[in-house]
């Protein structure tokens, strides 16, 4: 199991982020969806939608967050998953001969 720093995708709560209009920090506030599109969207996708109590900014912001690290990270898993799965085989095939 990956460690809490290998982690690849980060959770995150945009409230404390910046307000992407007016770079105000904890003006954001979770905004009920207005439409069924934007309902869709919500539930779907791990953008919601945030609202800035200042500057009146309104749109969509991610939970998750992808760091240039843990693609680093998920990269060297892929390669080492790999490599077992290539030695399993040579193992098994000296064995099923
Ligand atoms: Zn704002």
């Amino acid at each position: 199991m990956p460690s809490k720093s290998n982690k690849v995708l980060f959770r995150r709560d945009p409230s404390y982020a910046r307000c992407p209009s007016c770079a105000s920090v904890n003006t954001l506030h979770r905004s009920r969806s207005r439409n069924w599109r934007e309902a869709v969207i919500k539930s779907i996708s791990i953008f919601k939608v945030y609202r800035c109590n200042k500057c009146g900014w309104r749109g969509y912001l991610s939970t998750l967050v992808i760091t240039w690290l843990s693609i680093r990270n998920l990269l060297l898993y892929i390669v080492l998953a790999m490599g077992a799965g290539l030695i399993v085989t040579q193992v098994l095939k000296r064995f099923i001969k």
